[in-house]
């Protein structure tokens, strides 16, 4: 048994240090990609009306890919950002990728419609957010309301004063500002009222469970009517059958982002799905 368990040991290690070793090769890979724009992209996700199925807005979404690890998945690289003190860097090349597309959609005469950024912990807390995002405004001359932002309820934990301040401040530059995730986590409905947000996302964790598990619609049955009240945007995200939309419609729900009405595509993509057939 000591045997076998020094050898547990030893293989538990080697496999640590692989995998160290990968996330540090990974850290100096992003970093370099940061630093020459190399591999970095956005997609962008239709949000759609529920209804009348019009694209109301998208969301930004990061891509990465690298020829020795390939497509690295977001979930992936935003941690590794995170802790390797590159998400600062990394957000503004994103934003400022954001602000350039939404000027090329206006240089082409087309009508843009609002672009959300995922924001994360750090640069939420940045001292300097607001002139950053009010220096993008203007350098893309972009008029208000086009860039909106993504936030989860576990970055204002223990910090709501402050917190409720740098979202009015958003809310002053014309910026709408969605809870994304919401129901998982931390999710305290008695301090929602009190966030000068103006949409809530529900995870897709309870929109995936709808019609198999009860529970999941009596959630969403609390979650919509609770928002109707505060006058909420409501959004179901990861939507991805028609039997789940159906479910959707019997609720206060606004908006649908799913695999359903539209995954995450390039922009060029939705220049010509969506903004060139508008103007037709
Ligand atoms: P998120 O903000 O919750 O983004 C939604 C995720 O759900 C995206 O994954 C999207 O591709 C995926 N999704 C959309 N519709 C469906 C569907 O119908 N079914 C399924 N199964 N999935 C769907 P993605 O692009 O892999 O991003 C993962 C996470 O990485 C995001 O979750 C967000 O937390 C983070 N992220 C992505 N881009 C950025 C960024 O630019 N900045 C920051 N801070 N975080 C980002
Ligand atoms: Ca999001
Ligand atoms: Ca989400
Ligand atoms: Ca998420």
């Amino acid at each position: 048994a000591k045997q076998e368990g020094r050898n547990t040991f030893r293989l538990y290690s080697t496999h640590m240090d692989i995998r160290e070793h990968r996330w540090l090769a990974m850290e100096t890979a992003l970093r370099n990609a940061i630093d020459n724009g190399e591999g970095l992209s956005l997609h962008y996700q239709p949000l759609v009306d529920r209804d009348s199925q019009r694209l109301c807005s998208l969301e930004a979404l990061a891509r990465w890919y690298h020829p020795e690890f390939g497509q690295v998945s977001p979930g992936d690289f935003i941690p590794l950002a995170e802790r390797s003190g590159l998400i600062l860097p990394l957000s503004r090349y994103l934003m400022q990728q954001v602000a350039a597309r939404l000027r090329a959609w206006l240089d082409a005469g087309l009508t843009p419609v609002p672009v959300a950024v995922n924001l994360s912990a750090q640069q939420f807390w940045q001292q300097d957010l607001i002139e950053q995002i009010r220096a993008l405004y203007d350098e893309y001359q972009l008029p208000p309301g086009l860039i909106n932002f993504e936030l989860t309820e576990s970055m204002l934990l223990d910090k709501q004063q402050q917190a409720v301040r740098v979202l009015q401040q958003l809310r002053q530059l014309g910026c709408r500002v969605a809870m994304d995730d919401f129901g998982t986590g931390y999710s305290s409905l008695s301090y929602l009222h009190q966030l000068p947000i103006t949409t809530l996302k529900i995870d897709r964790s309870f929109i995936q469970q709808l019609g198999e598990n009860q529970g999941s619609e009596t959630i969403l049955a609390a979650i919509t009517g609770m928002a109707q009240g505060l006058k909420l945007t409501v959004v179901a995200e990861g939507v991805e059958t028609e039997e789940q939309l159906n479910t959707l419609r019997r609720y206060h729900v606004n908006l649908i982002q799913g695999y359903l009405t539209g995954r995450p595509m390039p922009a060029e993509q939705i220049t010509e799905r969506y903004l060139a057939v508008a103007r037709e």
